[in-house]
């Protein structure tokens, strides 16, 4: 079997790719079994290595790292998502164009995701075309999206494995590299057409 940081690596250079992961932006992660390995912070996405992988646990604490790589500065919000979610293995988050247009047709933080055929994916079964991700504020300080998550999370699981962040980027996690994946994949296509739609002046929203 692949090495997580491989498969993370691997992941990290296919969204690099597609314009996701540019400028080093963006973090990806993999559980362990006491923790979980976590993109390094300022390294570019297109050729990591495996030292450019941090262990931390769910508390935070650095577990394995090479001298002068510390952990991504947004890892508090993959600690709250493994947190509240047991079933998620993988956590992907990632900077896109169309994510960071579609923040701006929030609404009371949560965005309406058109009713397509490819919902299905992300769990949502065919006859429930109303379904809402849930946006939250950017905060310099990410300790504090991390901290509305948990209050949010706490209160109410979103509908869909993911969350967007406005002006930011999307996070999407599942059980294993290829559910994460697709979950991310089917989430920016929503933003492709959501952004697209807006465009070309249909409304998009159900
Ligand atoms: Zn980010």
């Amino acid at each position: 079997m692949m090495d997580l940081r491989a498969e993370l690596a691997a992941a990290a250079r296919d969204f690099y790719g597609r314009g996701w992961m540019l400028g080093t932006a963006g973090n990806l992660s993999a559980r362990r079994e006491d923790g979980f390995w976590i993109t390094a912070s300022g390294r570019p996405k297109d050729r990591l290595q495996q030292e450019d992988f941090v262990a931390l646990d769910l508390d935070g604490r650095v577990l394995e790292a090479v001298a002068g790589r510390r952990p991504s500065a947004e890892s508090s919000i993959h600690r709250v998502i493994y947190r509240h979610f047991p079933e998620a293995r993988v956590i992907f988050h990632v900077h896109s164009v169309e994510a960071n247009i579609c923040g701006n047709f929030a609404r009371d933080g949560r965005l309406r995701l058109p009713p397509l055929e490819m919902l299905k994916g992300l769990g949502i079964p065919d006859a429930e075309p109303r379904v809402d991700l849930p946006v939250f504020a950017n905060h310099v300080e990410v300790a504090q999206i991390a901290a509305d998550m948990d209050t949010a999370f706490a209160r109410e699981k979103p509908a869909v494995p993911g969350a967007l962040i406005h002006l930011h980027g999307m996070t999407a996690w599942g059980r294993d590299f290829d559910a994460a994946r697709h979950h991310l994949e089917l989430f920016e296509y929503c933003f492709r057409y959501l952004s697209l739609a807006r465009l070309h002046g249909l409304g998009g929203e159900s």
